[in-house]
Formats: C-alpha cells, structure tokens, sequence
C-alpha cells in the first residue's frame, strides 16, 4: 500500500511513517514543519519507500501533488498543543476546518479511504467517567479561544460524517485521549515532555490550577497500530472511535511521579490558570475515555502503564 501521512514529521505521524514502513509500505508525508520537525523522521530519510513533502494542507495544490498512486490516507496535521491554540487562534482554526475540508475532497476525488485524526477535547467539560463515542459534548463559549479546538474538530468530524454519507466516501474518524511518548516536545503545551524537561534541569514543575484535573494517557506506540488496524477494516468506515489509555492520573500526582522516575531535585510550583494561559481559561477536570468500541472493532487495548511512559520519555530527553 502507498499511504499519505498529512502531518508525517509530526509526533505521531513520524511514529505511523516509521510503522508502516516497518511493515513494507511505502509512505509520503506531508508536513509544513509548523510544529512538526525533519529531526523527527532522521530514522527514515533515505528510505526508498519513503518521500517528505512539505506543503500545508490547506493548499488544495500542495495536498493534490502528494496524492498520485495513494491507495489510502491518515490526515492527522493540525494546529495542536494548547499554546499554539491560543498563541495563533485564527491561523489555527482556518488549518484545522480548511486543511480537513481539503483532504476529504481529495479522498473523494481519487476516490481512496480516509483516517481522519480528531480529539478527545470535543467531549469538552463532560466529566463522565468513561466518554463514550456518543457522550454529550459540554464546550464552553465561542468566545474562549481554548475551545476553538475542539469547536474546528467536531466541525472536521460533521464534514467527514457527511462526505460518507452523502458522497459514499470511506471515512474512520479517531479521537485519541492524550497520546504521549518519544520526540512529543512540551513547546506547545504538552504536560508529561514539560515535566520531564523541567525535572531533568532540576527546575519546578509547573502544575496548572490546583493540579486535581485527571487525564490518561496513552503510548503513542499503543495508538499507531490501532490508527492502521481501523484504517484497513472496512466495516471500522463510517464510524468514530475512541483511543486512549483508562489509567487516571491527577496531574499533581504525574509531577511527583515524574520527580521520582527521574531522581530529580526539582520542587513543584502551583500556578494559576490565569498566568499560564491568560485569563477567563476554562481547562477540563475530568477526562476518562470508554473505549469499548475500538475493542470490539479491532481488539485496541494498551499495554503500556503511565510509568511505561515516563520512563519512555525520560530516555527519550536524556538521549
Ligand atoms: N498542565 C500543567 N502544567 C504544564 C502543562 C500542562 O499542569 O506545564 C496541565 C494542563 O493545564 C492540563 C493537563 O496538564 O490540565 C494536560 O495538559 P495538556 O496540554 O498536556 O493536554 P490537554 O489539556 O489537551 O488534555
């Protein structure tokens, strides 16, 4: 198969790129390297199987010229990490509604499968233990820029819904919960390659609010087989699925794992929302993933424990 990757030198687009290929495949990614980097694809460059392009998918011409000869596509490039969110609110929001619109014309066009990469932001402030797929999403008001994430996402999700049923194209929608490991940075916001940065310069840890909001996370080693094994079942199109680990966390309790795993002297600073993210910031205190659906389609389950993470993380930065 000759797959196209958008957001190929991305965090988990260069571990899907290095996975495929793994398996015999050939890959073109397309990347702007707004956040993503060539470092990330070192391991690959030179691969005969493999061609990096770099282009934004909100250039319908760019996206046209990757997609000879695909015979399927994951489109996960998009404005990512809650930073850049609220650092370039527009610029974000046009790439993740315009980028995804342009993709699945293209999809239809030649007439090839599509993965496309949502998130678990869209549940929003929902705090039900266990999220299923049809939760309720609970979002805060249009004028938060925080929620425009997740507001251009459900739209890129009605957009792919609609493309397969009213034009027959074949669609997987993937809504990962915090998928984490190797080469992720903590530039745009991510919290666990944050601490791990700061615990290994001996600085505090910066914990967010009062440091009681839960997540769970997930190896992205966990989530980039699972992205293909959806992709490549055809009773999986059509429909949405959860990705994510149900392993809980209040994110107190991840610093001081943090500074165990890695020996560090580091103390733990408390810093209001506020002063993070600027003012009127609505962050999520709850977030639990039902990821029943994904077992029963292809048999998802995570292997890998938080502590599995960190100590992927950690060897990641020391190296
Ligand atoms: N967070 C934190 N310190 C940091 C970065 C993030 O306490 O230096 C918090 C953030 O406010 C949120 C959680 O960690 O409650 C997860 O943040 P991340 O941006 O990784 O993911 P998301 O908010 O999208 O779940």
């Amino acid at each position: 198969m000759r797959y196209l990757i958008t957001g190929g030198a991305g965090f988990i687009g260069s571990h899907l790129t290095e996975h495929l290929l793994g398996l015999g495949h050939e890959v073109v990614a397309l990347d702007n390297l707004s956040t993503g980097t060539l470092d990330n694809l070192a391991g690959v460059s030179g691969h005969a199987g493999f061609r990096f392009v770099r282009g934004s998918v909100t250039d319908p011409a760019s996206v046209e010229s990757c997609m000879a000869g695909i015979d399927a596509v994951f489109h996960l490039a998009a404005a990512v990490g809650v930073f850049t969110i609220l650092d370039k609110t527009m610029d974000s929001l046009r790439t993740n509604l315009h980028g995804t619109e342009n993709l699945l014309d293209a999809a239809l066009r030649h007439d090839v499968p599509i993965l496309v990469a949502s998130t678990s932001e869209i549940y929003g402030k929902n705090t039900a233990s266990g999220l299923t797929e049809d939760a309720d999403r609970i979002i805060g008001s249009p004028l938060k820029n925080r929620w425009s994430y997740a507001e251009a996402k459900a739209l890129d999700e009605t957009f792919a819904h609609l493309y397969a049923v009213e034009h027959g194209l074949r669609t997987v929608i993937v809504r990962p919960f915090n998928t984490v490991g190797p080469r992720q940075t903590g530039r745009y916001g991510m919290v666990i390659p944050r601490f791990v940065t700061q615990a290994l310069a001996g600085e505090p840890l910066t914990v967010f609010g009062d440091g009681q909001q839960t997540r769970c996370f997930c190896h992205v080693h966990d989530v980039v087989p699972a992205l293909v094994a959806l992709l490549s079942d055809e009773s999986a199109y059509g429909k949405v699925f959860n990705l994510g680990s149900t392993e809980q966390t209040t994110i107190s309790q991840l610093a001081e794992r943090v500074i165990t795993k890695t020996g560090s002297a580091s103390s733990i600073a408390k810093v209001p929302y506020e002063e993070a993210y600027g003012e009127g910031y609505e962050d999520m205190q709850r977030r639990i993933p039902d990821c029943t659906r994904a077992y029963e389609q292809i048999g998802f389950s995570p292997t890998r424990t938080l502590d599995d993470i960190i100590a992927a993380v950690v060897a990641d930065r020391r190296s």
